[in-house]
């Protein structure tokens, strides 16, 4: 069985990660799992969160993620996303921007099945977890 898992995080504009992994632990749909190498295939989607991973070295990592899908397979967690960044990478002040957008927002919408509510819902949802992983201690 392979020691490692290859880890590789993806969005349209860029190839966040790629490197190996011990264990890859992903904010699931369905609730947070954890791939250890050898581990079943399965197809998931993602929620807003934080995908965390042992790398080779073994150094705890962090990335955030949104939007995304992860593939498992017994020697690969494949991981594509609207966004993702590296914690290190996280603008803790751009995402305080749009926490006070996203609230000023949903603090406007009155029809709460709109279009606009939903979207300024995900919106701070980002904004929270990226402030919740870059502040992080
Ligand atoms: P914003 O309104 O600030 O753009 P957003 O949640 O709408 O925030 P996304 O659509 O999730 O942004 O991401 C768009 C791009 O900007 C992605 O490449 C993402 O990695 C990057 N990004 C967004 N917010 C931040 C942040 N706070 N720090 C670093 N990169 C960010």
């Amino acid at each position: 069985m392979a020691q490692n898992i290859k880890l590789e995080v993806v969005t349209p504009e860029k190839a966040v990660v790629n490197e190996d992994a011990k264990i890859v632990v992903a904010p699931g749909d369905q609730g947070e799992f954890g791939v250890l190498p050898g581990h079943t295939t399965f197809l998931t989607t993602l929620k807003t969160g934080t995908i965390r991973y042992t790398d080779a070295g073994d150094q705890e990592r962090f990335v955030f993620v949104s939007g995304g899908f992860a593939e498992a397979l017994p020697d690969k967690v494949t991981v594509l996303a609207e966004s993702a960044e590296r914690r290190r990478d996280i603008d803790i002040a751009r995402a305080k921007a749009a926490l006070e957008r996203a609230e000023k927002r949903l603090a406007e919408q009155h029809q709460k099945e709109s279009r606009d509510f939903t979207r300024a819902k995900a919106a701070l949802e980002r904004a929270l977890q990226r402030l919740r992983l870059a502040e992080l201690k």
